[in-house]
């Protein structure tokens, strides 16, 4: 989308002031603790001085979609704020483990047996356990990825058992065009039959109605630092 000069695209400041208070009136008005809920900066496609901001307000969750493009983008950064917390929210080629491990405190795009296998070969040779969330194809579109809704259970118990995985939550990303509400709530009962108390779920359009039915991580783009060119 062309730049319009329209002050929401650009003053990353201020969207995430606005952002803040959206999630807060969104956790208050489900009866839950804001302090629950990790917004995750999505920053793919924005270049590191872009961060400066967020960072600046303390914002310290940030999520990349690509191996590569946080390998390019997160090291200076994190040494200058060893605190900020990088999170992988696209798919994980088997080829890029060991480095998405090395960058990556937390992974949400676990989907399948041969990702589960390895990726715990390799946190016990790296001997660092990121936070693991297991991506499920909630509406079941052939195009995207992620478990089958059917698949989670095994799959879970699976990851947790002959894997030894440490599995913090499950993740969505709900059919675009379509109520997402049916979605979210069907993530969140496959995580609670399960004993999984996290949920990673909601993106710009969709935090608050993600919030409503029980997020733990919202991860939001465009809303925080405007269309990606
Ligand atoms: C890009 C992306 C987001 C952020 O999307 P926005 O609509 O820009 O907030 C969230 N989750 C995933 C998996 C993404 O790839």
């Amino acid at each position: 989308m062309a730049q319009t000069g329209i002050s929401r695209s650009t003053d990353i400041s201020a969207n995430l002031a606005r952002l803040r208070t959206r999630i807060a009136t969104a956790a208050q008005a489900a009866g839950r603790d804001a302090a629950a809920i990790t917004l995750i900066a999505v920053s793919k496609f924005h270049p590191a001085e872009q961060m400066l901001p967020a960072l600046a307000l303390g914002q310290l969750d940030f999520g990349e979609n690509r191996v590569q493009e946080a390998q390019g983008k997160w090291p200076p950064l994190c040494a200058q704020w060893p605190d900020c917390r990088l999170h992988l929210i696209g798919p994980l080629q088997t080829n890029k483990v060991r480095q998405a491990l090395a960058l990556f405190d937390a992974i949400h795009t676990l989907d399948r047996e041969k990702l589960a296998r390895l990726l715990a070969d390799e946190i016990q040779a790296a001997g660092k356990m990121p936070d693991l969330f297991i991506q499920i194809n909630i509406g079941q579109e052939p195009q995207k990825a992620g478990l089958p809704p059917g698949d989670a259970d095994a799959f879970i118990a699976r990851c947790r058992g002959e894997f030894g995985l440490n599995i913090q939550g499950l993740m969505c990303i709900p059919p675009a065009g379509q109520d997402a509400a049916p979605h979210f709530a069907r993530l969140a009962e496959i995580a609670a039959r399960n004993g999984l108390a996290q949920l990673s779920m909601g993106m710009s359009d969709d935090f608050e109605l993600a919030i409503r039915h029980g997020a733990t991580h919202v991860r939001v783009g465009s809303a925080l630092f405007g269309a990606r060119g």
